[in-house]
């Protein structure tokens, strides 16, 4: 007995649960004015999917996101993490911000080990740390303190941080948006590996069309704030993709056109 479920613990996958966001409206208070920020969206997201969600800047794509996340309440609407209701943060929901936002007085290990050490669980689940270190590949840093590492590095860490939690559905806000552009490349294709061999459902805000179409199996153009999903685009491509794929060339004008972008170049 106890064998058998050591073993299914350990050949168990973590795998991508369903997101679905119906008729979802959101506004903020600001001074008393109504500031209407999302729109009616409906998203059924399939778990496993890999999703982007593009569109211009101040839209609302970090609230939509937040809502997914649970940080924040819907005005109207449901979200539903496979048949949950979303009404709060939870660790099989995480998101990893464009800044890292390490603690600096924390060394590498101990900063991925956080959400094991809030749930309380880390005494017993310390192999958990290694493994989201080992999948980053920064094992060898895991004694580093976060002043020593690179932007690219300290990414890393924040993803092994959100790693570390097993979660069903992994939230990247802009994660390589501060990168320089030969990180933000390398890590992409790190970001295809992870989300295939672990099986998550993963929702990417980035202002990158290409970085969209080179990671996503479908992207989701917003109109400008208050947003509405303004086209769901499915990338019928297979991994690994190729930058100079005439396919993904195309899709990259349409939405730079649905973006109110002339892709002339
Ligand atoms: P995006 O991520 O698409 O750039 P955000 O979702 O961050 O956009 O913001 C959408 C709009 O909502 C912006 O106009 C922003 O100023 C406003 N906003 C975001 N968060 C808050 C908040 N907590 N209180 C008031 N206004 C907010
Ligand atoms: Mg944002």
């Amino acid at each position: 007995m106890v064998a058998q479920a050591v073993a299914e613990s350990v050949a168990e996958p973590a795998t991508g649960a369903a997101l679905d966001v119906e008729h979802v409206s959101h506004a903020f208070d600001i001074d008393g004015a109504v500031l209407p920020v999302l729109e009616d969206i409906n998203l059924i997201i399939e778990p496993g999917e890999f999703v982007a969600l593009l569109g211009p800047s101040g839209c609302g794509k970090s609230t939509l996101l937040r809502l997914v996340a649970g940080l924040e309440k819907p005005g109207s609407g449901t979200l539903r993490e496979d048949d949950n209701r979303i009404r709060g943060p939870h660790p099989s929901r995480v998101v990893v911000f464009q800044d890292p936002t390490l603690f600096p007085w924390r060394s590498v290990w101990d900063n991925v080990a956080l959400g094991l050490e809030a749930q309380g669980i880390l005494k017993s689940q310390r192999h958990r740390v290694d493994q989201a270190l080992d999948l980053v590949g920064l094992s060898a840093f895991r004694n580093a303190y976060p002043h020593q590492l690179s932007g690219g590095m300290a990414q890393r860490v924040a993803l092994a941080r959100a790693l570390v939690n097993d979660p069903k559905i992994l939230i990247l806000d802009e994660p390589l948006g501060k990168l320089d552009s030969l990180t933000r490349i390398t890590m992409q294709a790190e970001l295809v590996s992870l989300w295939q061999r672990k099986g998550f459902t993963t929702l990417l805000v980035t202002h990158d069309a290409e970085e969209a179409l080179f990671l996503a199996n479908r992207v989701i153009v917003l109109s400008d704030r208050p947003a509405r999903v303004k086209a769901d685009i499915l990338v019928d491509r297979p991994y690994p993709r190729h930058r100079g794929d005439p396919y993904l060339a195309d899709l990259r004008k349409q939405i730079l056109g649905l973006l109110g972008l002339d892709a002339t170049w």
